[in-house]
């Protein structure tokens, strides 16, 4: 294992290195927690394996410029040579504590490794290697403290979340934005919904992946105002298309933390009838890891919206880790294929098959199969082969703000 020492010289050539358009860089120290007792009860192999599986989960969350170093048992070193600003940062740990949601390691001796990240960045905390470490440190102890998943070092120790802060304004003051994105039934070959994405770019111009900003407000409460503000924006949006004459299902993606909500189907029952959305053109999108975290919960609510009339898809079907069983008492009525599989397909004669079966397993369950992600004709062809129902993806319509869809839609002479 590499130790401190060698790693800083390595990492101050990093920092040196002149980027001239960009303007900070940033250290990251990423401790894993329980490692030393695992050490000590499985023996040091089983550290070692941890580790090995740690530094691959960390690479691929990270860019490829960016570096990864091994700094002791239990914690590794990460430099980004470039980032926007503290923001950027903070989503690059927040995308990192993320890469561990999954077990490190499965079979006889499962082990789920749990991140705790320490940020400085460059220049503001310093520009050498070692105090940037140092303060990194600091940071990650603050974290540990706090109970947080990952802290940006605070020079006066007080600790102000700065992505927290920047989030939480922007969905009080109204400041994200819904893009739409529009889904073709292959029967009709006619647009019959869409697909309600949230947009954010921050007061600094960073626009932000909803990958990252949702995760973030996930580990947070943030997710409650979050999905809140969705919520309506979206209906804001449909109830437009319906009172322009112009109607479509909206669908609308769910984090499973809202379901323990007291009286979450109420609430969206409730901005349904605000907006003058019927139940039935709702949609609501659940991704299939989501709802392994409270099976028994997420039923009740989704069994509360199906019995009014909204529609249930399991998103990001086939990435889960769920067997086939939770499918026989989940109250679904589509299957969301995920798009890793539709992409692959046509070159992937397994991958197909794989399509197919899905595709079956969804009619046979009496349910809908929608395929995401259809980026040539290609697919889409192949898809109307298989049966499938639905289509969505850039081949189709890319997401566009749904101001620009409304209006686009209601002054087109026959609603397409
Ligand atoms: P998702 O639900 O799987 O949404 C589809 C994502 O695939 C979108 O990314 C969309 O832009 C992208 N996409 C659409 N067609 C294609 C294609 O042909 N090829 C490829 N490569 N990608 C395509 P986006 O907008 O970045 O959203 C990422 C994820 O963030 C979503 O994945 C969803 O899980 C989550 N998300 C977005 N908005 C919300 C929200 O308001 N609430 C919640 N809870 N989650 C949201
Ligand atoms: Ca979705
Ligand atoms: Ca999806």
């Amino acid at each position: 294992m590499s130790e401190r020492a060698d790693i800083l010289p390595a990492v101050q050539v990093i920092l040196d290195r002149v980027v001239p358009e960009t303007g900070w860089r940033a250290v990251l120290v990423v401790r894993l927690q329980g490692m030393r007792e695992a050490q000590l009860r499985f023996g040091y192999d089983f550290g070692s394996e941890i580790m090995l599986a740690a530094r691959g989960r960390l690479v691929e969350a990270i860019r490829h410029v960016d570096t990864v170093f091994v700094a002791g048992d239990d914690s590794f070193v990460v430099v980004l040579p470039s980032v926007r600003n503290r923001t950027h940062a903070l989503l690059a740990a927040t995308r990192i504590v993320g890469a561990f949601d999954t077990p490190l390691l499965r079979g006889e001796r499962p082990w789920h490794g749990r991140p705790v990240v320490g940020v400085a960045v460059h220049p503001e905390h310093g520009t050498s290697a070692e105090l940037l470490y140092r303060r990194a440190e600091l940071a990650h102890d603050e974290a540990l403290r706090i109970g947080e998943p990952f802290a940006l070092y605070q020079p006066d120790a007080t600790p102000v979340e700065i992505l927290y802060g920047e989030l939480r304004e922007d969905i009080e003051a109204n400041r994200l934005h819904v893009a739409f994105q529009p889904l073709r039934d292959l029967r009709s070959g006619e647009m019959v919904r869409v697909e309600s994405l949230s947009r954010w770019t921050t007061t600094a111009q960073v626009h932000v992946a909803p990958a990252d900003f949702i995760q973030f407000a996930e580990r947070s409460d943030l997710i409650v105002p979050l999905t809140r503000w969705s919520l309506n924006a979206s209906l804001r949006h449909a109830a437009a298309l319906h009172r322009g004459g112009c109607p479509l299902d909206v669908a609308i993606n769910l984090s499973p933390r809202v379901f323990a909500e007291q009286g979450f189907a109420e609430q969206m029952i409730g901005a349904m009838e605000i907006w003058g959305v019927p139940p039935t053109a709702v949609i609501v999108e659940i991704t299939e890891t989501a709802l392994l975290t409270d099976l028994d919960m997420s039923v009740r609510v989704l069994r509360n919206l199906r019995d009014r009339g909204v529609r249930v898809a399991i998103d990001d079907f086939g990435t889960g880790y769920a067997s086939f069983a939770y499918l026989r008492h989940f109250p679904a009525t589509e299957l969301k294929i995920d798009r890793t599989f539709v992409d692959a397909m046509i070159t992937d004669s397994r991958t197909e098959l794989l399509v197919q079966a899905m595709v079956d397993v969804a009619h046979r369950m009496g349910m809908e199969a929608v395929a995401e992600g259809v980026e040539n004709e290609a697919t889409l062809l192949r898809l109307v082969e298989m049966d499938c129902d639905l289509v969505q993806g850039y081949h189709i319509g890319q997401p566009m703000p749904a101001e620009d869809f409304v209006s686009e839609r209601l002054a087109a002479a026959s609603c397409v």
